[in-house]
């Protein structure tokens, strides 16, 4: 158990006035403990309380999870269910609001709910969600591992991005670069008129000279993930791909531009959308600017117009604006980034010029 965070969470619990955290496998549950047991339909429940920390566990997991933490353990077998291993947990700990994990699966919930009639529930990213957004020195170190790795990714990709190669073949050897060193989170790569969609799914499309190609690419390393976007142009770049591609370019600037301590993450927003808007490209640019990514690929702080939570030190969030030509094609740069009093430091070590492919 990460002792650090887990009295942290217990400030914010009792900040809020509530009773009960009940995290399912994943990521917060991930953030306290170290690890994260395998997911299934099973309940398996991390529950902690101001005086107390349990587990609900089905009995197959319970041995395996008992070498990673030191506390408490109710278990059940597959043919009694959890009923009564959930009685069990939840008798020792007052239970008036209960925070459940935003993504705990609705039949669990609705366990929950049964075993707890009179209980209000509210979503745990209330009392995580401030505490992850500011990341400590080690999350920053796997951050800056995998967003060497997505690196690694686009690399791979880019040797393969040739004339008649298939938007798969692309993704497959962005993903075998990257399984050098982590895990493929996504390898998305959009050739020629898909790259208009912003969230193409990979097809066997094949590249064509005279086109550009989006690759956005995430891995995940010891638990953290990277995201970036690069653009390839199969020969020469044509005039109106230059055009639009500087366009993003300046907007990525101006948003890195307004991102320092005590700013409203809106002007981050505000700053590349000015920049897209004033070049005539305002309804072309279809989504926010960014989002927060650490333990999980999207997570707060949320990087839009309407956000005017003010940055801080160690937040991690994308700059990712775009422009959208359906019919034609699309542009998006993709930097993560981290703020620091000094300014933001950028993860990624690739240039964002188009990478041309003679
Ligand atoms: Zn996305
Ligand atoms: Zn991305
Ligand atoms: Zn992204």
């Amino acid at each position: 158990m990460r002792e650090d965070r887990l009295e942290r969470v217990r400030g914010r619990l009792s900040e809020l006035g509530i009773d009960l955290l009940v995290l399912p496998p994943g990521e917060d549950f991930f953030y306290l403990a170290g690890f994260s047991p395998m997911r299934d339909e099973r309940a398996c429940f991390m529950l902690v309380s101001s005086e107390r920390i349990a587990l609900l566990v089905p009995r197959l997991n319970a041995d395996q999870v008992a070498r990673h933490l030191d506390v408490p353990v109710f278990t059940y077998d597959d043919a009694e269910g959890p009923a009564g291993a959930l009685r069990d947990a939840l008798r020792v700990v007052p239970q008036a609001v209960v925070a459940v994990g935003d993504d705990l699966r609705a039949d669990h919930l609705l366990l929950l709910q049964e075993e707890l009639p009179g209980t209000r529930f509210v979503v745990a990213s209330t009392v995580l969600a401030p505490l992850r957004m500011r990341k400590d020195p080690d999350e920053l170190d796997a951050l800056r591992r995998s967003a060497a790795t997505a690196d690694a990714g686009v690399l791979g990709a880019v040797q393969a991005c040739w004339p008649g190669a298939t938007e798969r073949d692309v993704a497959t050897r962005a993903a075998q670069a990257i399984h050098r060193a982590g895990a493929a989170l996504f390898t998305l790569v959009a050739s020629g008129p898909h790259s208009a969609f912003p969230h193409h799914e990979t097809t066997d499309r094949a590249l064509q000279r005279g086109e550009p190609v989006l690759l956005d690419v995430g891995a995940r390393v010891d638990g953290y993930c990277s995201d970036i976007t690069r653009m390839v142009f199969l020969g020469e770049p044509t005039a109106r791909y230059r055009e639009i591609h500087g366009v993003v370019e300046e907007a990525v600037r101006a948003a890195h531009g307004a991102i320092r301590p005590g700013v409203p993450i809106a002007e981050v927003d505000r700053a590349a959308r000015r920049v897209i808007a004033q070049a005539g490209y305002a309804d072309r640019f279809v989504h926010r600017t960014g989002h927060g990514l650490g333990l999980s690929p999207h997570e707060p702080p949320s990087v839009t117009h309407t956000n005017l939570l003010p940055l801080e030190e160690g937040m991690v969030f994308t700059v990712e604006p775009g422009i959208y030509l359906p019919g034609e094609f699309g542009v998006r740069l993709e930097e993560v980034v981290v703020v620091h009093a000094h300014g933001p430091e950028i993860l990624s070590r690739l240039p964002r010029d188009p990478i041309v492919v003679p």
